[in-house]
């Protein structure tokens, strides 16, 4: 049956300071939930699948229409992931707790991520409204164009399809910012690891671009923890820089949806970044987003990547220390 229980990892996208708004609410979305260190984030286990321990070629489809700067701040994201060029605490410090994680074998999760592809999609193959089932068509029509087509890579590929700000997606802006799965081979012809992420920009910055933009519903911030600015200068981008992060950390980590996750439905499952929705910084909670930095912009940011780029980025949970974790953290 082809309900939305399949399509695992949702990026649920109420925050811990919306759970006192309705208990209704609250039982719907389960990530409102999640707060740093409460029980239900003790039972993250190992159910023995396969994580990404290879070097990780990524490709990227860009889908939609896209503005070239915006696709510079992502893609120097990424390009950061694997730097070791960056002041601490870096992108790649960051990857370092996803790193901790490890399979049967002992392997740990690559420290290496290579930008080695990507499509443009600039005539909306599959139209302006996506399923999520469609994602996959996006996926299956860039590897089987024709022209400048992305490779068919089984072996170690990870395929991450980008929206632009006129996409709509199913569950787009109300369960969901992304969320990661695997292709079907009755769809695609193969299994392969992808994620997806929307540009929230016009649609629902207030939700997906958290902390740059605050739902209209929830008030005014108080005072300290006033509105942040977007670091690289377009709230829909930087806000897609965090959830790219939270999925990328999430689909290595559980790429078939039999590795690492908490709870006991695996049609539901905590992942890693599920468990740390919110947190950028020490002391996060409550609508605190915790402990980052200001340029001189006063812009906030948490993590230094490749040129100088400064980004924000929610931390993950780490193994080790049983805790939400970022480089930045106070010791
Ligand atoms: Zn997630």
């Amino acid at each position: 049956m082809q309900d939305m229980s399949h399509f695992l990892h949702v990026c649920f996208i109420l925050f811990s300071f919306l759970a006192t708004i309705s208990n209704a609410q609250s039982n719907q979305f389960k990530g409102s939930k999640k707060y740093e260190g409460s029980s239900n984030l003790l039972d993250l286990e190992y159910h023995m699948g396969p994580i990404l321990t290879s070097p990780i070629n990524l490709y990227i489809i860009w889908y939609g229409h896209w503005n070239p700067n915006h696709q510079s701040t992502i893609k120097d994201f990424l390009y950061s992931l694997s730097s070791s060029s960056s002041p601490s605490p870096s992108v790649s410090d960051w990857w370092r707790t996803v790193r901790l994680y490890t399979d049967q074998t002992g392997a740990n999760i690559t420290n290496s991520i290579s930008l080695a592809g990507e499509f443009i999609d600039s005539g909306y193959s599959q139209g302006k409204y996506l399923s999520r089932l469609s994602i996959q068509s996006v996926i299956k029509n860039s590897l089987s164009v024709k022209y400048r087509s992305l490779p068919l890579n089984y072996k170690n590929g990870l395929y991450l399809v980008l929206t632009s700000s006129d996409v709509q997606v199913q569950d787009f802006c109300r369960a969901v910012c992304g969320f990661h799965y695997f292709t079907f081979p009755s769809i695609v012809g193969v299994t392969l690891p992808y994620a997806w992420v929307g540009h929230s920009g016009t649609q629902c910055p207030g939700v997906c671009a958290y902390p740059f933009a605050w739902p209209k519903y929830s008030g005014t911030p108080g005072a300290h923890k006033g509105i942040m600015g977007a670091p690289n200068g377009d709230l829909g981008t930087d806000g897609m820089i965090s959830v790219i992060a939270h999925e990328l950390a999430e689909v290595s980590t559980n790429p078939l949806v039999n590795a690492w996750y908490a709870g006991d439905d695996p049609s539901a499952p905590d992942e890693i970044a599920d468990m740390c929705l919110g947190t950028y910084g020490s002391g996060a909670g409550g609508g605190y987003v915790g402990q980052v930095y200001k340029d001189r912009m006063g812009n906030g940011y948490n993590l230094n990547g490749v040129k100088g780029r400064r980004f924000l980025v929610q931390w993950v949970w780490d193994p080790v220390r049983k805790s939400c974790f970022g480089p930045n953290a106070i010791h």
